[in-house]
């Protein structure tokens, strides 16, 4: 692991993220995974090409880059040999570093990913029968402290830029083998169309659903997430996108206006009392003002429901009243919604345990008795600390006791 140099967070709900500021490259090259065609033509052209040319140039590597994969310009074979070093001397395509990759016994994998300037994070590959789902990341750490994940543990270190989230996806289909290998000249057309679509893909999916807020770092996803549904980027539909938030209410509907994807919101309590301990950001704002900034989200409707993760605690947010109020907010607010299901997943120190299966089972039965969706996910990867809520670098542990005291800490700071 690296000495990775937690800064501290300025507070513990709804805080002005100061993330640090990303060291640039020691050889001074430009890595250009993350930039929108237009500004590798302008580097291009202030790299002494003319417009002309620039604007040639940068067509074909960003094609090269997003439609082929590759990660060596001697591989870009439409453009002259005499290029290659000119490219390779100022710019580079960059990936984040794998520093290890796991796989669980269900075949979830999850890798531990490092930046160019030395901070780690995680990303997972839940494979499915019909389907395959990347959950990336949007910063390293978080700055909130949503109690029954292992990240809100970390502190943020710094945002991910549009490149290292976009990155996640290119890597996973280096992992996967998932680039289109035919040639660049038409002569193999069949084979290249067929490699764009999410058809016999494994990657289908992209959730951000990893370490961070996605709605703290706002302009770099939503630069990244542009960049996977372009069309002459990653090509991916934004129904197989979602962004999931802890609720930051003023940000919601600029992502639906600006991005839109699909929504997830992490619920987990239905009462002020107990979302204020799991989700402490309800204290800045609260389920009222959420549900409402949820019934205002662009885009939502019956084909494209909101969904609501509600992780199952034992004795804290499980009984059959919690199911009932649930199901009475999502009709007031008149929500096209579904929930989704989370059995606790543990980690080292956590202050939670998950429901009982027949707990679990009986609050699925109250939600889809009232016409909700409401199915129980799988726990997946846990074996490997790859499930939802468990993904911590190693960069800070902490006992149980240290978790204890910096909780009551932050109590202690919220009043
Ligand atoms: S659930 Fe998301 S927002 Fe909350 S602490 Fe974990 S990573 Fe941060």
């Amino acid at each position: 692991m690296t000495a990775t140099h937690l800064m501290h967070s300025p507070g513990h709900i709804d805080p002005l993220p100061l993330p640090r500021q990303i060291t640039p490259r020691e050889d001074g090259r430009v890595d250009l995974i993350g930039l929108p065609r237009q500004r590798i033509a302008e580097l291009f052209a202030e790299a002494g090409l003319d417009a002309k040319a620039a604007k040639l140039r940068a067509k074909q590597v960003f094609h090269w880059l997003y439609h082929r994969g590759v990660t060596d310009f001697k591989a870009m074979t439409d453009i002259a040999k005499t290029m290659h070093p000119w490219l390779a001397e100022r710019f580079v395509i960059g990936r984040p570093e794998i520093v290890e990759a796991q796989q669980s016994t269900d075949g979830t994998r999850k890798w531990l990913l490092r930046t160019a300037d030395g901070h780690d994070f995680e990303m997972v590959f839940i494979p499915d029968a019909d389907r395959g789902t990347l959950c990336i990341s949007s910063q390293v750490g978080c700055t909130l402290n949503c109690r029954f994940c292992r990240t809100g543990t970390m502190q943020l270190v710094r945002n991910l830029t549009p490149g290292e989230i976009v990155g996640q996806v290119m890597l996973a289909r280096d992992a996967l083998g998932e680039w289109p290998k035919g040639r660049m000249d038409g002569l193999d057309d069949a084979e290249d169309e067929g490699g764009y679509s999410a058809d016999g893909r494994l990657l289908t999916n992209i959730v951000m659903m990893g370490m961070g807020e996605p709605l703290y770092n706002f302009d770099n996803v939503r630069d990244a997430l542009r960049m996977m549904m372009d069309g002459d980027g990653l090509a991916l539909s934004k129904r197989r996108i979602t962004l999931s938030t802890s609720g930051v209410v003023p940000m919601m509907a600029r992502a639906g206006e600006e991005i839109g994807v699909n929504l997830a919101v992490s619920l987990h309590a239905v009462s002020k009392k107990v979302r204020d301990e799991i989700v402490p950001l309800n204290r800045k704002y609260g389920i009222e003002e959420l549900l409402e900034a949820c019934s205002a989200y662009p885009g939502a409707s019956n084909a494209r429901r909101i969904t609501f993760e509600y992780v199952m605690l034992k004795g804290r947010n499980d009984s059959d009243e919690d199911a009932r109020e649930l199901v009475r907010l999502i009709k007031r607010y008149k929500l096209p919604a579904k929930v989704n299901l989370i059995p606790f997943n543990p980690w080292p120190g956590a202050p939670y345990e998950c429901s009982d299966e027949d707990r679990v089972r009986r609050f699925s039965k109250v939600i889809f008795e009232a016409g909700i969706s409401a199915p129980v996910r799988t726990p997946r990867g846990r074996d490997i600390d790859a499930a939802c809520g468990q993904l911590k670098t190693s960069a800070e542990k902490k006992s149980r006791a240290e978790l204890e005291r910096l909780w009551a800490e932050k109590q202690q700071a919220l009043g």
